[in-house]
């Protein structure tokens, strides 16, 4: 089976009740569209389990930001896959790079949350970049394959996983790698993903993340080995989100034409 085309919008800290609007807006508008593309928002979770009620019955689906490495407790501010699940989550990011600055987030914790997501019933989307340091002193494989080395879960809880490569220095910044250089990195988590769950790494949705635009997502998503995308700024409003997920849609078309 070839992978999932995944679009996720990651809403971050932005949106209050107003922002449903936007959720049943793009209900609306995608509703029309060939289904061959999974649409997937996370919002922050005070919307959460009204977004899962909008999206859920549409076939669409809904996300968590973060996980706790505990199933419940005394973690004051904090949520439990668990409870993720329970407001009507299918995903999880987990290990965002604004996680990893802000909140210390090691390999080893995201390792931790991702397994627990999964042995929750979620699918953990797991975020790995490098800075743009890393990048122009030519290590920007190596460093991504040391995260995963570090943040994928151990091979025997199962490949049901989705990897964000994204780009610390392309996050909402308007700056994109070239198509060769997200060739080259996707390549790399392909094989890696191979390497260390077999066949089952062939199937695994590898999503790019970093200033993915309606204006440049037709070429983004048509590069090899890119299965989505992972969506900040542009996935606030129904309008460009929507457009992003007719170009994933026509690259879907495209792709499944070429395969028969
Ligand atoms: C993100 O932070 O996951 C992201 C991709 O942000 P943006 O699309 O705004 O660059």
């Amino acid at each position: 089976m070839s992978p999932q085309m995944i679009l996720a919008g990651n809403w971050k800290m932005n949106g209050l009740t107003a922002a449903l609007d936007e959720v049943a807006l793009l209900v609306a508008s995608t509703a029309d569209m060939a289904s061959d593309v999974r649409i997937v928002i996370c919002p922050p979770t005070t919307l959460l389990s009204r977004v899962s009620d909008l999206l859920n019955p549409a076939g669409m689906a809904s996300g968590g930001q973060n996980c706790h490495i505990a199933t419940k407790g005394a973690h004051t501010g904090d949520i439990s896959a668990q409870m993720l699940k329970d407001a009507g989550a299918s995903y999880v990011i987990i290990g965002h790079s604004e996680r990893r600055m802000d909140h210390g987030e090691t390999d080893g914790r995201v390792r931790t949350k991702a397994e627990l997501a999964i042995s929750e019933g979620l699918v953990p989307i797991i975020c790995v970049g490098e800075t743009l340091a890393e990048r122009e002193n030519g290590v920007a494989i190596t460093v991504v394959e040391h995260q995963l080395s570090g943040s994928v879960p151990a091979a025997d809880k199962g490949a049901n996983i989705v990897i964000a490569y994204e780009p610390v220095w392309a996050i909402g910044t308007g700056r994109v790698p070239t198509n060769a250089d997200i060739a080259d990195m996707h390549k790399a988590i392909r094989t890696w993903l191979v390497g260390h769950y077999g066949s089952a790494g062939g199937e695994v949705s590898i999503l790019y993340g970093g200033s993915l635009k309606p204006e440049n997502a037709d070429e983004i998503l048509a590069v090899e080995n890119v299965n989505g995308g992972l969506v900040g700024g542009a996935s606030l409003k129904a309008e460009d989100f929507s457009r992003i997920i007719a170009s994933g849609q026509r690259v879907q078309t495209i792709r499944r034409a070429a395969a028969t």
